[in-house]
């Protein structure tokens, strides 16, 4: 398994999990994987596909993909093929002569294919090693995305009751995954369900003032990197994409009011490198695979964090640092709820709301980022300083809001932690209310102590204080607040509390990059002009050729000879036969032009390797 990880990708060590289902689907045994995305899922099954002399069968939803997929895997020397609706009947024919005759490694295939029953008696003629199984949860009702065509597969193990197979999927509750394994009729599956902690992305939320303005700021620290602009309408999308434009920055814009060819044309610019950032409703997204998509950025509020995660998710999928942004006003919120009013079932509107809050939450409150997403996907982040989010990295601004705090928590602990948020926020902005009155509240002491400041302003801190955990809430359906240990501490003066300010300080240096190793820009630049060439010439997306990292690693040990270019991370065999000369050569070049770089390379060596040995351990 390590040599092919070796030889083929030329990678140095597994992702977490990727060893343990490789060995499993080794093994014969049944797979179902939950890993985000980026984790490394297509090279679980393409091991297997390149250790076994059969053919693994992958079966996915996103046929505008299934080209990239199969370019790649050729590109490291394994054959592959796919056939789907796209082709031309005489593709197709030629395809399934090219099946029977040779033996292909990998056949990509969408699912509405698998149930027809020619292509059955087909594949039944193969020997095959495995049915993988991507985006399986389009198979369950329960899940955001079913697609009926899915559930044919239930028919693989009754037609191949001898081949394993594997499902993933990067979003399945324990519901939906139980839905999943029960449809496909899994067999005692070996489970993974990997950490959705992506540990190479910077969260950062900042107040929105002039968005537009504010978006163009960010790019000009980030020159030629690419990334993707979310905005909710179509109009808006145009008219980010035109302001960016008539700043010198090479923009697109997708949306779903643009034609099916124009939108087509606007993400292949996008995934080829030709325009540098893409403006988009999330029209955009399923079916991008492109890894070095390095920021983005939310214009406007999500309706939800499973929507934001998954936006979010679509950055640093080399596993490079990426960086990601939220521009965040109140003002986003009556947007949202004009829509969720307008929901007919009372079930589903209430959902929408609490929903709406999570999200408003994770931008408002000063808690980790990573913390916060985390545990609405219900896993713990035992860390207490992420570093890698605007608040663990302390580059908000924060007010002191222990009296505030007190004045709350003083108010809930005379009246006996029995009531909710909105009564405490009435008696301590002085609110005289029949159930006040009735309760002889506006006779403790901290009746008005806060009438200074609006009911709203009450809430917020009620909010603030929840989010930390100082308080929490208890009771069903009418949930009253109470201190946590937490929360006395401070109440009682041990400790301080502190919220963010509604002003940011201006960032300067972004700390996801200080996890990056150092490289030379300037060589970087022109192996990414070199990648770019040979990979219009092979007609593919650059990062096919080579990630982001790879070259970077490339300008940081400025390989010369074949055997040092060998040593890089994601130069296989393969791809050190067709490309390395190019790249050393490049490399020669230019330190042949620029005689210091070598030195100032070595100089920061024993960083690299610091950071390096840290790096590993934590992916
Ligand atoms: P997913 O399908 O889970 O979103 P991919 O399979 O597309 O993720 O992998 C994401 C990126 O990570 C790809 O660029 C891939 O080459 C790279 N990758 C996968 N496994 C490893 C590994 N063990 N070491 C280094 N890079 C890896
Ligand atoms: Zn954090």
């Amino acid at each position: 398994m390590l040599k092919a990880l070796r030889t083929v990708f030329g990678f140095e060590t597994f992702r977490p999990n990727q060893e343990d289902i490789v060995r499993n689907i080794l093994n014969g045994r049944d797979v179902f994987a939950v890993m985000p995305t980026g984790g490394g899922k297509s090279l679980c099954y393409q091991i297997p596909a390149w250790m076994l002399d059969r053919t693994v069968v992958v079966i996915s939803p996103l046929i505008a993909l299934m080209k990239d997929q199969v370019d790649a895997a050729r590109e490291n020397g394994i054959s592959a093929l796919f056939i789907n609706s796209s082709m031309t009947h005489k593709e197709i024919s030629d395809a399934c002569m090219s099946l029977r005759q040779s033996r292909t490694k990998l056949l990509y295939i969408a699912p509405e294919r698998f149930a027809m029953p020619d292509f059955l008696q087909l594949l039944k003629g193969l020997t095959l090693s495995l049915f993988a199984i991507d985006e399986a949860h389009c198979i369950s009702e329960w899940g955001h995305d079913f697609r009926p065509d899915y559930l044919g597969l239930s028919l693989i193990p009754k037609e191949f009751p001898d081949v394993p197979i594997a499902a993933f999927t990067a979003t399945a509750t324990e519901k939906v995954q139980e839905d999943i394994i029960a449809k496909l009729g899994l067999r005692s599956p070996f489970i993974v369900r990997a950490s959705f902690n992506r540990s190479n992305l910077f969260y950062e939320v900042k107040p929105k003032t002039r968005v537009n303005p504010q978006i163009l700021g960010f790019l000009q620290t980030r020159k030629a990197e690419s990334g993707i602009v979310y905005r909710t309408t179509r109009d808006s999308v145009m008219e980010t994409a035109e302001f960016l434009s008539s700043n010198g920055i090479k923009t697109l814009p997708y949306h779903a009011g643009l034609s099916a060819d124009e939108r087509n044309n606007n993400q292949e610019a996008f995934s080829r490198d030709e325009a540098q950032v893409i403006v988009a409703t999330i029209a955009f997204g399923m079916g991008i695979d492109k890894s070095n998509v390095r920021f983005v950025i939310h214009a406007d509020l999500p309706k939800n964090i499973e929507n934001y995660y998954q936006e979010t998710g679509r950055a640093g999928r080399d596993g490079e640092p990426a960086h990601c942004l939220l521009f965040f006003s109140r003002g986003d919120i009556p947007k949202i709820r004009y829509f969720i009013d307008k929901t007919p079932e009372d079930t589903e509107r209430a959902i929408a709301l609490e929903k709406l809050n999570k999200v408003v939450g994770y931008a408002e409150h000063s808690v980790c980022r990573r913390r916060r997403l985390l545990n609405f996907f219900g896993e713990d982040y035992p860390e207490d300083n992420c570093r890698t989010c605007d608040i663990c990295t302390g580059v908000v601004e924060k007010t002191d809001i222990t009296r505030d705090a007190q004045i709350i928590m003083s108010a809930i602990s005379r009246t006996g932690q029995r009531f909710g948020a909105g009564h405490i926020s009435d008696i301590v902005s002085g609110a005289d209310t029949k159930k006040v009155r009735e309760l002889k509240h506006n006779e403790i002491k901290t009746f008005g102590a806060g009438k200074d400041k609006n009911k709203q302003h009450w809430r917020f801190i009620v909010n603030e204080l929840l989010a930390q955990e100082m308080l929490i809430q208890e009771g069903h359906p009418y949930p009253v607040l109470k201190l946590t240990q937490r929360g006395s501490d401070v109440l009682y003066g041990k400790s301080e509390a502190t919220a963010l300010s509604r002003q940011t300080k201006a960032i300067t240096g972004y700390a996801a990059d200080t996890l990056s190793l150092v490289h030379d820009e300037a060589l970087f630049e022109k192996l990414r002009f070199l990648r770019k060439e040979i990979a219009s010439a092979h007609r593919v997306p650059p990062y096919i050729i080579f990630s982001d990292k790879t070259l970077k690693e490339i300008c940081r040990n400025l390989p010369e000879t074949l055997q040092e270019m060998r040593r890089i991370n994601g130069v296989g065999d393969q791809k050190l036969a067709e490309y390395g000369e190019s790249f050393i050569s490049a490399v020669r070049v230019y330190l042949k032009e620029n005689p210091g770089a070598r030195k100032a390379v070595n100089n920061t060596n024993d960083f690299s390797a610091q950071t390096r040995t840290k790096q590993s351990k934590g992916q």
